[in-house]
């Protein structure tokens, strides 16, 4: 028996090249809240992209229910954790902490069994689909050509996403330019994907999404609020493109409501509750004859993609991307469209590396 010696969480606010907006949001930096769970010889690592306050929710609240227990029982120190955090309530920054800890526990259990996370979890595939995910509206039109350019042309990844709906959807005309462009970047082979991020009203996506069906768009996410379930389930019964959402999912009820709205079911594996419920989610989607697919985090993700019989695709997403393979060793290159996680490798593979240092907050 292994038992669990300490759980520690640490914040780091890392900066954007520059700064950038989707449909409704406007960003300068990236923080990310990196837990440690030790126990015995290993140390298991997860994280989140989330507010520094998911750090103290970590530390205060849910490593006392986890501290000196088995740490190959990961299912029931969930289970310890969901029972701490009734008076919290779940969504939101608690799910954040929770999913953290929770990826930690599974990298420390498989590395303590000397077994990759995919294989722990029990593997259904090799190697994961994925996707280039960016297009910022803050873009230039030459740095929008230019990222999808490399995704495609030189890193051979044949599905990409943009961001559309900007300035909460007030720039309709200009997204569609975008999307022209995007398509004459890309070619008429790669898969082309926009996200609204929330930004349109039910009527203004109806009206979008027909004139995306002419640029051959295959995905359409959150074209309106992921709260609008009844506007979701109204789209998708209008359209061609596959309508999809569930990146601000936090529990296991809200995907079962969300799942009859869409064609695909997004994931965040940061914020859904971890490996744990990530798994309980897709079975809930499978059951709908739903796949599901990786929102960000994609070196977290690739694990257990590979073990998810249901699953589609993973976001390879550009600022994720930028953190995850300057500061973690064990990151997975994206090139040629898969990723395959290492069967050789214990855990998930991914360790902090200490130049991060300079960038902790809180
Ligand atoms: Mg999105």
């Amino acid at each position: 028996m292994t038992t669990i010696d300490s759980v520690t969480a640490r914040a780091y606010r890392i900066p954007t090249p520059a700064p950038e907006s989707d449909g409704t949001l406007d960003w300068d930096a990236t923080t990310i809240v990196v837990v440690h769970v030790r126990a015995g010889d290993v140390t298991g690592v997860g994280w989140t992209y989330a507010d520094t306050a998911a750090a103290d929710v970590v530390t205060g609240v849910l490593a006392p229910a986890i501290q000196d227990r088995e740490v190959l029982d990961v299912p029931e120190r969930w289970t310890a954790m969901q029972h701490r955090i009734r008076n919290l309530g779940r969504p939101g920054i608690v799910s954040c902490a929770l999913s953290a800890v929770d990826i930690a526990l599974w990298d420390a259990a498989a590395r303590t069994a000397g077994l990759p996370v995919s294989r722990l979890l029990g593997r259904a595939r090799t190697e994961v689909a994925l996707y280039g995910s960016g297009g910022f509206t803050s873009q230039s039109r030459r740095q929008l050509e230019t990222q999808l350019d490399t995704w495609v042309h030189r890193q051979g990844i044949p599905r990409v996403k943009i961001k559309i709906g900007e300035a909460w959807g007030t720039e309709p005309e200009r997204d569609l330019a975008r999307v022209r462009a995007a398509r004459a970047v890309i070619g008429r082979d790669a898969e082309l994907y926009v996200d609204a991020n929330g930004g349109y009203s039910v009527g203004q996506a109806r009206r979008i999404a027909r004139r995306l069906e002419d640029c051959d768009v295959r995905w359409f996410e959150e074209p309106v609020s992921s709260d609008d379930l009844a506007g979701l389930a109204e789209l998708r019964a209008v359209t061609t493109v596959d309508i999809a959402a569930g990146e601000y999912g936090y529990d296991l009820p809200y995907f079962a409501r969300l799942v009859p709205a869409v064609d695909c079911v997004q994931v965040d594996v940061t914020r859904c509750g971890g490996y744990t419920e990530w798994r309980r989610i897709a079975a809930v989607a499978a059951a709908a004859n739903r796949e599901v697919s990786a929102h960000c985090a994609p070196n977290l993700s690739a694990h257990v993609a590979a073990a998810t019989p249901n699953f589609r695709h993973l976001e390879w997403f550009a600022d994720h991307d930028r953190i995850e393979s300057r500061f973690f060793d064990g990151a997975l290159d994206p090139a040629g469209g898969r990723v395959a996680p290492d069967p050789a490798v214990p855990g998930h593979g991914l360790t902090l590396r200490p130049d991060i240092e300079r960038f902790a907050v809180g």
